[in-house]
């Protein structure tokens, strides 16, 4: 990595691949029967990768509606001049109602309370209030049960000020291939849906697949998929592997502050937990920390590449940077054979040359999934779109 675009005031960032994300999306909305709709979930700041350039791509590559996890990030995608639907993916507090009626941002709605506050503030605004309506069906999260959806419905829908423009469930192991949990949801899913549309309830669109599920389980398509991480490139489980081609989005790199070459025995970092072991080793630093969401779990056992080459993390991480070692000897017999210098340009994560790290390699080492690695990066980090 010698040619890279960076920010001009900090020596890392994310780099998003526009190309990548419009494929992926692609791809996704090709899996899909005709007239399925297709909703992106750019929750979370769209995974780390920037909600609203990441929304104005997809939209573009098939995209329908959006999902939000909160308000402000709902409010967010309006100020930045996106105008499609606006799903939130849970029931915000009462207070907000009308921030969500000023911005058209649809909620989901499992209390009377909520939803006859938002039915009264969207009748005093002059509109109908769309919402849809999210059916517990056994993730036990949020949701009206399968068996209350009929009652609930009769003590809201009489509200001229609000409108059932969907209806939804999430599954709790939608990337298990042959669970019976996964039927018993889908079952209890189908079986509400028949309930309240024999008692005469429209309930607009009716949609239950996110990524895995979309991959997995076809049956479920219904009327929209909830894509989120697949759109990023990454596979939720590794089941799901196999069902389709996706590229990565998000790499992260930096470049390098600082090069020394201490004497045997010098410490580095808070606690000097590591120590220079022999001559000819280089610790060079990168403005890259926790608080960038390089978590501090990862001290001291987690590679970088640089030159096209692993290069091992010493000492702890800090808040806003951290070191690595290299060998010199051992860099000098690898091509291109040359020790790290000021200014060259470290890959944190994705690709350089051959070598490749993965949001599934650090999520191995983080005991935690893909999805929490790509956050976290999302947190501080400049993002540049290329
Ligand atoms: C986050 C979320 C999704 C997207 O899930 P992925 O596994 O990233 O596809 C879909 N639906 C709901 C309700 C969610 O909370």
């Amino acid at each position: 990595m010698s040619q890279s675009r960076c920010p001009d005031t900090r020596w890392a960032w994310v780099e998003v691949d526009q190309g990548a994300l419009r494929r992926n999306t692609r791809a996704f909305k090709d899996t899909l029967e005709p007239g399925v709709r297709m909703m992106c979930v750019v929750k979370s700041d769209a995974y780390g990768h920037g909600a609203v350039p990441c929304a104005k791509i997809m939209h573009a590559a098939g995209a329908d509606q959006f999902a939000v996890a909160t308000v402000d990030e709902g409010v967010r995608l309006r100020e930045g001049g996106i105008t499609w639907p606006v799903l939130l993916l849970s029931e915000p507090p009462v207070e907000s109602v009308q921030t969500l009626i000023d911005n058209d941002i649809m909620p989901s709605v499992y209390t009377a309370e909520f939803a006859l506050a938002y039915g009264e503030c969207a009748a005093a605004s002059g509109t109908v209030g769309k919402y849809h309506l999210a059916v517990d069906t056994g993730m036990t999260r949020i949701g009206v049960s399968p068996s209350d959806v009929v009652e609930f419905r009769r003590s809201i829908d009489f509200h001229r000020g609000l409108e059932c423009a969907g209806t939804f469930t999430h599954f709790a192991t939608a990337d298990v291939v042959g669970d019976w949990d996964w039927e018993l949801q889908f079952k209890h899913f189908r079986e509400a849906v028949a309930a309240m549309r024999d008692a005469g309830f429209d309930c607009g669109i009716v949609h239950c697949d996110n990524t895995p599920g979309t991959l997995l389980h076809p049956e479920a398509h219904l009327d929209m998929c909830r894509e989120g991480i697949g759109l990023y490139g990454l596979h939720p489980a590794e089941t799901t592997v196999p069902r389709l081609e996706l590229e990565p989005v998000m790499s992260v790199r930096a470049r390098v502050t600082r090069v020394v070459e201490p004497p045997v025995g010098t410490g580095v970092g808070y606690g000097l937990t590591y120590r220079v072991p022999k001559r000819n080793i280089q610790i060079a630093t990168i403005p890259v920390g926790y608080s960038d969401g390089l978590s501090r779990t990862l001290s001291g056992r987690m590679d970088l590449l640089v030159n096209g080459t692993r290069v091992r993390q010493v000492g702890n991480i800090c808040m806003d940077q951290c070191m690595f070692a290299v060998d010199v000897n051992s860099v000098r017999a690898l091509n291109p054979a040359r020790p790290v210098a000021y200014g060259d340009v470290v890959t944190v994560l994705g690709r350089d040359g051959d070598e490749r790290i993965t949001a599934e390699e650090m999520a191995g080492l983080r005991g935690t999934i893909n999805y929490e690695v790509v956050c976290d990066f999302g947190m501080r980090l400049e993002k540049i779109y290329v």
